[in-house]
């Protein structure tokens, strides 16, 4: 997908400055060598777009192709979700926010409009969930996660186009582990190298927050006392060759890992199921997608792992057989 969308970056761009692919790609690694690797293709892609005059204004483009800092640029997707608008003040006036899940077969994302034309439209429901719609002049924003903003001068309109099968997940850049840092949501590809029998800890049922014991009762600081329910928290390291990293899971992201129910997450107490999960576990390559962050207390980085699926080796082997 990666490779798909990188292709398909230098070739839009060749066309739009009449230069050949080759062409791109030469002053692509160029670029990428003079900053000594610290930007991903597609990054170095956009400057090199940048230096020869090219514009994404007005293009079309696939959710998964979409990139922060690209300016005016046009999709056609399917809104999947509505999010309650939020109000907020500025300048002493209240202002309104609208937000929508957008998908297509690539990938999906966050759009936020600031727009009140457009905000009108979604609450009289003109722009509802499950209709097509396309969009014009949105921009690219976002520090970790992509959201597409639509500001005034953006458009949106119901359009006639089909879109059969949606990507609900997000797309996140894939990296290797000796080039993550702090606060990037990614992609990892990596082998599971060591697993530490669960901590369970209790938080309340309604919030998710942490509890505490008062006179044997547990509270919470919003919901007073409930009946607690227990978590667990799965600590690994997993390593993709390039390096290793501590990676967390919490609860259902768990089952994923270790492919149990969640009935028979508390069983992971018990050491003899512990041990059986995690001889099947060690050794095992998935793709983890996640939030790097730093862990103050122990100074390091550890990845927070949201989601887990394993390799699926003959998609790989068709991705490669592809790119020879
Ligand atoms: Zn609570």
């Amino acid at each position: 997908m990666i490779k798909a969308n990188y292709e398909e970056l230098v070739k839009r761009i060749a066309e739009l400055a009449n230069v050949s692919v080759d062409e791109i790609k030469k002053r692509v690694e160029e670029k990428r060598a003079r900053l000594s690797g610290l930007i991903s293709a597609e990054g170095a892609a956009q400057l090199v777009a940048a230096e020869l005059g090219v514009s994404f204004e007005n293009q079309r483009f696939k959710i998964a192709q979409l990139l922060i800092g690209m300016k005016k640029v046009n999709v056609v997707g399917k809104v999947i979700e509505v999010y309650p608008i939020k109000k907020y003040i500025r300048g002493g006036q209240e202002n309104e926010i609208a937000s929508f899940l957008l998908a297509d077969e690539t990938a999906s994302i966050k759009v936020v409009v600031w727009d009140t034309n457009i905000i009108e439209k979604i609450k009289n429901k003109e722009i509802k969930e499950n209709c097509v719609v396309e969009i014009k002049n949105a921009d690219v924003r976002g520090t970790t996660a992509k959201e597409l903003h639509l500001g005034s001068r953006a458009s949106i309109e119901l359009s006639d186009e089909k879109i059969e099968k949606v990507v609900l997940e997000e797309f996140l850049p894939e990296k290797k582990l000796c080039d993550v840092n702090a606060g990037e949501r990614i992609n990892v590809r990596a082998f599971v190298v060591q697993a530490f029998q669960p901590a369970f800890f209790s938080v309340c049922p309604e919030c998710g927050l942490r509890i505490s014991y008062e006179n044997d009762k547990a509270v919470c600081v919003k919901h007073g006392t409930v009946v607690p329910e227990k978590r667990a928290l799965l600590s690994m390291i997993i390593d993709d060759g390039t390096d290793n990293l501590r990676a967390i899971a919490f609860h259902e992201v768990i089952c994923k890992i270790l492919k149990i129910s969640k009935e028979d997450i508390l069983k992971l107490q018990e050491s003899d199921f512990w041990l059986d999960k995690k001889s099947e576990l060690l050794g095992t390559e998935m793709i983890f997608s996640g939030r790097v962050r730093k862990n103050v207390l122990f100074d390091r980085l550890e990845f927070v792992i949201e989601n887990a699926r394993e390799v699926d080796v003959e998609k790989l082997i068709e991705k490669l057989s592809k790119n020879l």
